[in-house]
């Protein structure tokens, strides 16, 4: 990260009001250009970068909201237009996400507008109403002063002042105080509780449950070393960077949670990311449980939702944000600390213009800032186990042990080859795997079994010729789902019969082949009629909720199997869990990307540590049709220094990130041809500032994935030495890289995937 030119001036002082006569102003509307506008003269002096303006756009009468990017003196455009409104009374983004903007449009190439789109959620924008509920406060009012108070009444009110600070609705309320919402009412009568109407989100409701004691934690002692290290540089209020590397269930969280306390103090705001999935109850009740004010930003909030919480970020009412991918943007006064946990996770990548790494983009706003970053992980990217070798302002600490001493579980390697060749039949699951579950569920102790694929069977061909069901509208094969018996597409989502007999030839030797989640359920119910397994996946947890509920039965021990894809794999901490089961961990090992043995290495690590977290201890299989590979025998061992280091070697000799950079161009057309020949084009124009910039071009070719929803894909692969090298070479490019019409073009900066 510190090969990227940082914008010019890097004070966080206030910015001054434009005097200039005129303003460039960017519009979203994916033109990777700003416009130039006259700024009437009762306005001079009282605008601001990042104030949204009405200006008029195009032919006849018409409009445009945009932003004003920055100043102009002077413009060479004939018939200027005048600024027309100014929508905000003051700009909406704080100075620091000015300057990130600025920055994510150069470094990702991408037109200013969608960037400031994309830091503002719609709502802000639009200005909307609330959802309501009612919650119960206590009044002022003594309880001395009221005649006679029932003992139902006072759990309720000792309830509610436990819960300090965490609104109760009614109904919950009662609940937990043993009541009827009748003698909350009553209360209201006396004038010691009044029920008001406030604006929450649906995420926060579920949350006012369960709320517990903190337990008074002693940290450990590698744990107190990284806690220290963090602190340093928050109280020397400079930036850097914290790799804290540590096993599953070395408590990182208990030392984020220390180091945020240390910004809160001060008066100060931490932003904490999380991945989507892992952004669950159970950990959002972390931070409310040791912090007044948690702000939480997750996908599943409604417009409305989101702008109230951004609303509360911006006027200062959130000591702590945590949430997914966008929350890197939320608009905190005082930055006091970015946290990102699990920062290997490819999620925090957006596939969608524009398309920003939120773990590069929290490094750069700390920077730009001047605040600490801790990047939590039990698998490092392997760009920042380089960076911490590399880089001066990278520090690394480590958690080399699990909580209360707890060892790492073993982890069996299952040579599915053996299992093909000593069994009849298709068997997901090995015998020692099911050994080990039948063994498990007669201690009544749990099982998580992980499979990163959905459906029943992956492949549908005919036995006799070879035909393969695929998508008439993508260049992937269609899955099977036994329940509702149709074939999906999961590129695209349509859905198709199952044929009787081949298409092709007519035979009716149709095979279902490769093994999906239900598959999987399937055969654990027919060898365990008795055992109770719930299942996990995109197909499973409609409704919403569904997802929460059977984690919770989970917890209290009502199912005894938890199946799923990765979705049991990230955070979940539940110590009766004593056998984890992987049932194919070639699925990730043979994606044709060159992260395939990393995200392979990493999810073994993630799904074993689901296991082995209570004294009842654990143990792990995990089957695999290649069970000498490396990466598996590493990842069976615990031993990420032997992976990074022999994987770093493997990406030094083929020049692949952390050596070097990529960037990936995309062209997407449904005509065939026209796509094939905007790549040539595109690369015809590169080759030779590749060439000065020392830059190879790998392709153009066919992506992986040749065509999805009827869009036919071509790419091509930028081989950079630097960021620096990349950097520079786009700067120069990117204004005559606009396709022709009716051709869609995508530019990937740092891809996540290659497919
Ligand atoms: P990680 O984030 O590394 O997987 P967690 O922070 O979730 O680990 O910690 C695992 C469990 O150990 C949690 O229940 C946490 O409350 C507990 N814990 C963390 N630190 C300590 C400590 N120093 N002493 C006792 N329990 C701890
Ligand atoms: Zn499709």
């Amino acid at each position: 990260m510190t090969t990227l030119t940082m914008p010019e001036n890097d004070t966080q002082t206030d910015r001054p009001a434009l005097e200039t006569p005129f303003v460039s102003v960017a519009l979203p509307i994916g033109v990777d250009q700003t416009f130039a506008y006259r700024l009437p003269e009762p306005l001079r002096g009282k605008v601001w970068p990042g104030q949204r303006v009405k200006v008029p756009f195009g032919r006849g009468n018409r409009w445009a909201v945009g932003w004003i990017a920055r100043g102009l003196e002077a413009t060479d455009i004939k018939e200027v237009k005048e600024v027309a409104e100014i929508l905000d009374d003051e700009p909406l983004l704080t100075r620091d996400l000015l300057d990130l903007a600025f920055w994510m449009a150069r470094y990702y190439v991408t037109p200013i507008g969608q960037v400031f789109e994309a830091i503002l959620p719609a709502a802000v924008k639009r200005k909307a109403g609330f959802k309501t509920v009612q919650l119960v406060v206590r009044t002022e009012k003594s309880e001395s002063e009221v005649d006679r108070i029932l003992s139902k009444q006072r759990r309720v009110l000792d309830r509610l002042a436990q819960a300090e600070g965490t609104p109760l609705a009614p109904r919950e309320l009662a609940r937990q105080a043993g009541c009827t919402v009748a003698v909350i009412k009553s209360l209201e009568k006396k004038g010691l509780v009044r029920i008001e109407t406030r604006e929450v989100d649906e995420f926060a409701r579920d949350l006012f449950i369960e709320l517990e004691e903190p337990k008074t934690i002693h940290l450990t002692a590698e744990q107190a070393l990284a806690l220290q290290r963090v602190k340093a540089r928050i109280a020397a209020e400079e930036f850097g960077v914290i790799v804290l590397q540590g096993v599953t269930g070395s408590g990182k969280t208990e030392v984020y949670l220390r180091a945020i306390e240390d910004v809160v103090e001060r008066g100060r705001q931490a932003i904490v990311l999380v991945p989507e999935i892992a952004l669950t109850p159970q950990t959002i009740r972390r931070f409310r449980e040791r912090f007044t004010h948690v702000a939480v930003l997750h996908s599943g909030l409604t417009d409305v939702e989101r702008h109230r919480q951004w609303r509360d970020i911006r006027e200062g009412r959130a000591d702590v944000v945590v949430g997914a991918r966008s929350a890197v943007f939320a608009p905190v006064r005082d930055l006091g600390l970015m946290v990102i946990d699990e920062e290997h996770e490819n999620s925090f990548k957006q596939d969608t213009a524009p398309r920003y790494h939120a773990r590069d983009s929290a490094i750069m706003r700390a920077n730009l800032v001047g605040v600490p970053v801790v990047l939590g992980s039990a698998t490092p990217s392997l760009e920042s186990y380089q960076n911490v070798r590399t880089l001066d302002h990278y520090q690394e600490a480590r958690l080399t042990q699990r909580i209360g001493g707890r060892p790492m579980p073993p982890v069996h390697i299952i040579d599915m080859r053996q299992e093909v060749a000593e069994r009849k039949g298709h068997h997901a699951l090995s015998r020692a795997l099911e050994k080990a579950i039948a063994e498990a569920w007669r201690k009544q102790q749990q099982t998580i079994l992980f499979l990163n694929r959905r459906g029943f069977s992956t492949h549908l061909f005919c036995v006799k010729c070879g035909h393969v069901a695929r998508c008439p509208d993508c260049d992937v094969g269609m899955t099977y789902h036994a329940k509702p018996g149709v074939l999906q597409c999961h590129y695209c989502g349509q859905k198709a019969r199952p044929p009787e007999t081949c298409p092709a030839c007519g035979a009716e030797t149709i095979n279902y082949w490769g093994t999906g989640t239900q598959r999987v359920e399937d055969e654990v119910q027919r060898k365990f009629p008795d055992i109770r397994l719930g299942r996990m996946d995109a197909d499973s947890m409609r409704p919403r909720g569904g997802h929460a509920r059977l984690l919770s039965a989970f917890r209290d021990g009502e199912v005894d199997i938890l199946l799923g894809t990765q979705m049991v794999a990230k955070g979940l901490d539940f110590p009766n869990v004593t056998v984890v089961g992987v049932i194919n961990a070639d699925v990730a090992l043979s994606l044709p990307d060159f992260r395939a043995n990393e995200r392979t290495f990493q999810l073994v690590t993630q799904v074993a540590g689901r296991t082995g977290r209570g004294p009842k201890g654990g143990e792990v299989f995990v089957q695999t049709f290649q069970p000498d590979h490396l990466t598996i025998q590493l990842a069976a061992k615990h031993d990420y220094d032997a992976f990074a280091r022999d994987e770093l070697e493997t990406r030094r000799r083929l020049g692949y990130p952390p050596f070097g950079r990529l960037a990936r161009i995309v062209v997407r057309s449904q005509q065939r041809q026209r796509a094939h020949e905007a790549i040539q084009a595109v690369a015809g124009r590169l080759i030779e500032p590749a060439r000065v910039a020392g830059i190879t071009i790998l392709g153009p070719q066919p992506c992986p994935i040749s065509k999805i929803s009827r869009f036919w894909r071509y790419h091509l692969l930028l081989k950079a030495p630097s960021a620096r090298a990349l950097l520079h070479f786009f700067d120069g490019v990117r204004s005559d890289l606009s396709p022709p019409g009716n051709i869609q073009m995508a530019i990937d900066v740092d891809p996540q995937s290659t497919l």
